[in-house]
């Protein structure tokens, strides 16, 4: 279900401007409009899920077409290193409640500290 107010739904109603770099059925990439890396998209899907926490397990499938559309982002543009984040919950982070990964490249994300 679309939420009316919801930032992502309306990029993906083209009601607001966004950079699409790629589709698929179920997914959207597009340029984060403030990057934090030389390559800084953000892979949201086309219904509205407000975070991992709140997807059902049929809307898993969107998940899996996500990381299809990561894939095929990267092997587009002859990128072999990137990372995938998503935040989940304010205090994790999230700030759009619209689920979305961050498809980030072109710089160590590590390099502050976090080790994983
Ligand atoms: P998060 O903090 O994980 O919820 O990430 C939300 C991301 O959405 C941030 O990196 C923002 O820079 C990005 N963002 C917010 N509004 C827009 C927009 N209109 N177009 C593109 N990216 C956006
Ligand atoms: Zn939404």
């Amino acid at each position: 279900m679309a939420a009316p107010s919801c930032i992502f739904c309306k990029i993906i109603r083209q009601e607001i401007p966004s950079a699409i770099i790629k589709e698929n059925q179920a997914a959207i990439a597009i340029k984060d409009i403030s990057p934090r890396a030389p390559v800084h998209y953000l892979i949201i899907p086309k219904i509205h899920i407000e975070s991992v926490a709140h997807m059902s397990d049929t809307e898993a499938t969107v998940a899996a077409q996500m990381l299809i559309l990561a894939r095929d982002i990267a092997a587009d543009a002859g990128i072999v290193g990137f990372n995938l984040i998503t935040n989940n919950g304010a205090s994790a982070g999230q700030s759009v409640m619209h689920m979305h990964v961050h498809f980030l490249a072109g710089k160590d994300i590590y390099e502050h500290g976090l080790s994983l």
